[in-house]
């Protein structure tokens, strides 16, 4: 029986079939998955946070996950909701590292706080946000990426950021 609730925490800047991948499998073990856009004020993103929750919830429609937005430490989130499990996603040793020090530090500040990870589908081990904003950027073809909101809230931006004259 599930019987957890757990809290899945990213930038989603913005959120791609790699993120969607892990929401999929953390949803088969948990009872509710909350998926929430931290705001790092320090972070230059592409998308504001609204944008970002919006197409969350555009991408995420029909599954058993709850969207949220939040600004400060991750500890203190899931005091607030009463969550002490955190998901992430693992895709190389690569990312192992940094995860780990992050799962490390939260534990130390929150001693019930679990981290579980999930490794996501071969295909998408190489797929970042920071590869769909470079590849963007260049306007190539990101729609093996990322859902179809997201390719049209990119194409959105880009007709904005054209250029006047
Ligand atoms: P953050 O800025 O917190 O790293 P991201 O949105 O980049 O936020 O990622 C949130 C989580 O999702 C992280 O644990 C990251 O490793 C994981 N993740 C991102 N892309 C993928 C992917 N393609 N496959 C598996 N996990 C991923």
């Amino acid at each position: 029986m599930k019987k957890k609730i757990a809290v899945y925490p990213g930038s989603f800047d913005p959120i791609t079939y790699g993120h969607i991948d892990i929401i999929d499998r953390a949803c088969k073990i948990f009872k509710k998955l909350i998926v929430s856009v931290f705001i790092n004020p320090n972070k230059k993103t592409m998308f504001t946070a609204d944008e970002r929750v919006k197409m969350l919830k555009r991408a995420l429609k029909g599954k058993n996950v709850e969207i949220e937005c939040f600004r400060g430490l991750l500890v203190d989130y899931a005091r607030k909701k009463k969550v002490d499990v955190v998901i992430r996603g693992l895709r190389a040793i690569s990312d192992l590292e940094y995860e780990f020090q992050i799962a490390g530090i939260n534990r130390m500040l929150y001693k019930n706080i679990e981290t579980v990870f999930f490794m996501p589908s071969a295909k998408y081990a190489y797929l970042s946000s920071s590869m769909v904003r470079h590849i963007s950027s260049f306007r190539g073809d990101v729609s093996k990426l990322v859902p179809p909101c997201v390719v049209r809230a990119i194409k959105k931006k880009e007709r904005g950021n054209k250029p006047k004259g």
